[in-house]
């Protein structure tokens, strides 16, 4: 049996300046950071996996996922508040301990007040016991339970803020058991894009097994489908659409349900618009699949409504190109959730990504295929001596990742190194994931 486990999702809430992004790190720093080579890819997280003493959630800061600076502050961090209410399952509320209660900071708790889920009341920048009484107390008059003095940045109240936050969460992660094997593909969009319309499209093909298990699930519907020998979990975080919202809240939302999603799929299948085109959304989507290194698929949706109009299709195809370039490895696919058009490309293509996503390679192959490189295109010199490279290993995969040694990692230059790269995903036949090189000095 292979499993899916749900985290729990703490969020991340406060003005600019108390701290947010200084603590997240203090939370999540103990992750080695492997350092994606693709450039405009790596950025700044404001998201990611924590484990702390045996319990494991997904830490968001939401004043990094959109902030904007044109809100008017205080109707900004309300609406943060209120999405963290909304699709958190726990709230961490920032206040500043140097500067005081702020008119903001009011309004805010009083939306807090409101949710059944735990919320956190941090008084942050508490750098010591000394002055922790008189910081804290300035906090008394917005009449909340319990406050937690801390400081991000020294470490301070740190440790027993991380034991109150770990109890309020379910001893276990909910976990699905599945079928060993199971590839886990989950669709990603903008808010009727055709998540769900796709999804049922393609069950209703012949030859599918379908088990619904999403009574198990509080956020996205997961079905699991057997199809000849193999089994997949379908993941449609279309499933935390609300009615009554607004459109532009909406859109808000989903972000924070697809962080989530996206760290449990093997697969991300990215949703968009052919008539609507991209939108910045989509574009930050599939930054958050390549960040996460999951297999991603594009597919081009509601191509029905383009089918005769070659100029619009001219124009979404460049606009694809313009806006993500970066993704050249990602198959795209032009599809209709409505007529079917396209679909029959849907599971031969999450089996080839999947399958390079998982591959290994024997280190004999490997290092045969850089020494055929570094013949075919000699590597630059750097400070007066020839670059060398001595020997590669495969160190992991999802994606694929490999380590090369060599007499200078300072003298590997952006171009050879996508030489390399590009050599390597020919060579391995890796033409529909991203993989990592990592270059080491070797001693
Ligand atoms: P954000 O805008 O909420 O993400 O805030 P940042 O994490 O960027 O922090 C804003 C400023 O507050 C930075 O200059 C930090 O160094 C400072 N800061 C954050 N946490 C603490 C703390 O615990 N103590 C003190 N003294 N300063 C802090
Ligand atoms: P979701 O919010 O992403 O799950 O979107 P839905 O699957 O609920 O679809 C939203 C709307 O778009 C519905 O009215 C669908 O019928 C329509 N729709 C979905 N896919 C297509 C398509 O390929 N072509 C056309 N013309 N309409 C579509």
């Amino acid at each position: 049996m292979s499993t899916s486990e749900k985290l729990p999702i703490v969020a991340l809430v406060g003005r600019p300046n108390v701290g947010k992004s200084t603590l997240f790190n203090r939370i999540t720093k103990s992750r080695k950071a492997l350092v994606d080579p693709t450039p405009g890819v790596t950025r700044d997280r404001h998201y990611d996996r924590v484990t702390w003493e045996n319990k494991s959630f997904v830490l968001v800061d939401t004043g990094g996922i959109d902030d904007n600076p044109e809100d008017l502050l205080v109707h900004h961090i309300k609406e943060q508040a209120l999405a963290a209410i909304e699709e958190a399952d726990i709230v961490l509320f920032l206040l500043d301990g140097k500067q005081g209660v702020t008119p903001a900071d009011w309004e805010v708790v009083e939306l807090l007040r409101r949710t059944e889920k735990p919320v956190f009341h941090i008084v942050n920048k508490v750098d010591s016991p000394e002055n922790e009484l008189e910081l804290v107390s300035q906090f008394y008059e917005l009449g909340i339970d319990k406050l937690w003095p801390l400081s991000a940045e020294h470490n301070y109240g740190f440790k027993s803020f991380m034991d109150g936050l770990c109890e309020t969460m379910p001893a276990e992660a909910i976990d699905l058991d599945l079928p060993e094997g199971t590839i886990k593909v989950a669709f990603f969009g903008r808010p009727n894009v055709g998540k769900s319309s796709m999804i049922n499209k393609i069950l209703g093909e012949e030859r599918m097994v379908v088990s619904d298990i999403s009574g198990t699930t509080r956020d996205s519907v997961d079905t699991l489908v057997s199809r000849g020998n193999y089994n997949y979990l379908f993941i449609d975080t279309a499933g935390i659409r609300r009615k009554g919202k607004t459109k532009e809240k909406l859109e808000k939302f989903s972000i924070l349900k697809s962080l989530a999603a996206m760290n449990r799929c093997d697969v991300a299948v990215v949703l968009l618009d052919a008539e609507e085109g991209i939108t910045e959304q989509d574009t930050k989507v599939i930054g958050y699949v390549l960040d996460e290194g999951r297999g991603l698929i594009v597919l081009v949706n509601k191509w029905d409504l383009i089918e005769n109009d070659r100029k619009r299709q001219e124009e979404v195809m460049a606009e694809i190109g313009r806006l993500l370039p970066f993704v050249g490895f990602a198959p795209l696919l032009k599809v209709s959730a409505l007529t079917g058009y396209g679909i029959k490309l849907m599971f031969p293509t999450i089996g080839s990504v999947f399958r390079q996503y998982n591959a290994t390679f024997p280190t004999s192959a490997l290092n045969r295929l850089l020494q055929d490189a570094t013949e075919q295109h000699s590597p630059p010199i750097y400070k007066n001596k020839r670059l060398k490279f001595y020997y590669t290993a495969q160190v992991g995969t999802c994606p694929p990742k490999f380590v090369i040694m060599t007499n200078s990692s300072k003298g590997v230059h952006f171009s050879y190194e996508r030489y390399l790269i590009n050599r390597f995903r020919e060579g391995l036949g890796l033409d529909k994931v991203p993989i990592r090189i990592l270059f080491k000095d070797k001693t």
